[in-house]
């Protein structure tokens, strides 16, 4: 039997669901903490343009990733008087390779339509990240969806009935869906053989029966490919971001990561253009989005 086309995943879904933003009043008093309230309120200073900046839309909370890198780099020397506009002040920042100030803003994404591969490697990412993925313990996977790796799902014509890359969409279809029918038949039978295991050993126990769902699913599991979807909420600092954005999104990378990479390249623009003006989108040797980082000094 083949997979339904539906339950085939082309691409990652990428959401940003939160970021680092200043509160504004918390901005205000920091500011008197700091004896700078005189600066603030002088045109043309670094700080009045950023308090600008963070009142733009009359919010309680305002400001972006850019913002926040430079209100905490402002702070090591108190030059909040004088100095360059945000721009040049985070690319200055970036070459003088003074990282930590991008540590201070964080944003989270929820991630779907991943495989579970790609989180394998993204994982591996530990500094200034975190990561909440569904369980496959908990969730069952009878409906799980499969990620196509970029390598068949890029040649894949939907017109077309023959030639290399319908043979092999065919095959991955085929593939997955043999891996799905054993886990659906294996799931009922790995329950049974735990609730027996149970019985025998302490009959009536309310957790232990609960549990047998649990270790039925996480044995089941084994015959799932790496291709199975996953999702996940994924917290990430700016300077981590840079650092995974430069390592995945190049050409070395695996192309379903590389992919991810780029895509989240595109949603971390709207929260710190500046921080990652730094970072161009372009087409690699093999005819694909990549990134590729300016000569920057490295931190
Ligand atoms: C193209 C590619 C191929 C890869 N292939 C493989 C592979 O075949 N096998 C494999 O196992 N992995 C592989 N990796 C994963 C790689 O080795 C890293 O684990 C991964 O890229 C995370 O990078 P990181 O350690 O810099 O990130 P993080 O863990 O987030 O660390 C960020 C930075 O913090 C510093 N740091 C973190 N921890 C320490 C520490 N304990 N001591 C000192 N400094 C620290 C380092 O400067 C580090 O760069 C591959 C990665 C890429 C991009």
């Amino acid at each position: 039997m083949m997979l339904d086309f539906d339950r085939l995943v082309f691409a990652p879904g990428v959401a940003m669901v939160a970021n680092t933003v200043f509160v504004n009043a918390g901005l205000d008093d920091a500011i008197v903490l700091s004896g700078a309230e005189d600066i603030a309120i002088i045109p043309g200073t670094p700080l009045f343009d950023l308090v600008g900046r963070v009142y733009e839309n009359d919010n309680e909370r305002g400001g972006n990733g850019d913002d926040l890198a430079e209100f905490g780099g402002r702070q090591c020397y108190r030059s909040w008087r004088k100095g360059r506009g945000n721009a040049e002040y985070i690319a200055n920042v970036q070459a003088m390779g003074h990282g930590s100030v991008f540590e201070h803003a964080s944003m989270a994404f929820q991630l779907t339509g991943v495989s579970r591969s790609l989180t394998h490697e993204l994982i591996r990412h530990r500094v200034g990240t975190a990561y909440s993925q569904e369980s496959q313990r908990y969730v069952d996977a009878k409906d799980i969806r499969f990620v196509v790796p970029p390598l068949i799902a890029n040649s894949y014509d939907p017109e077309a009935s023959e030639g290399v890359a319908w043979k092999l969409m065919m095959k991955f279809r085929e593939s997955c869906q043999r891996a799905l029918d054993d886990y659906i038949e294996i799931q009922p039978m790995l329950k049974e053989l735990c609730e027996q295991a149970h019985a025998a050993a302490d009959a009536g126990d309310v957790k232990l029966a609960t549990s047998a769902q649990k270790r039925a699913n996480e044995a089941a599991r084994a015959v799932l490919p790496n291709a199975t979807e996953t999702r996940l909420l994924f917290t990430v600092n700016l300077r981590q971001m840079f650092h995974m954005l430069t390592l995945r999104g190049g050409e070395p990378a695996d192309l379903e990561i590389r992919r991810l990479a780029v895509a989240l390249l595109d949603n971390c623009r709207d929260y710190a253009p500046n921080f990652f003006a730094a970072l161009e989108e372009q087409v690699g040797n093999d005819g694909l989005a990549e990134i590729r980082s300016a000569n920057l000094a490295r931190f």
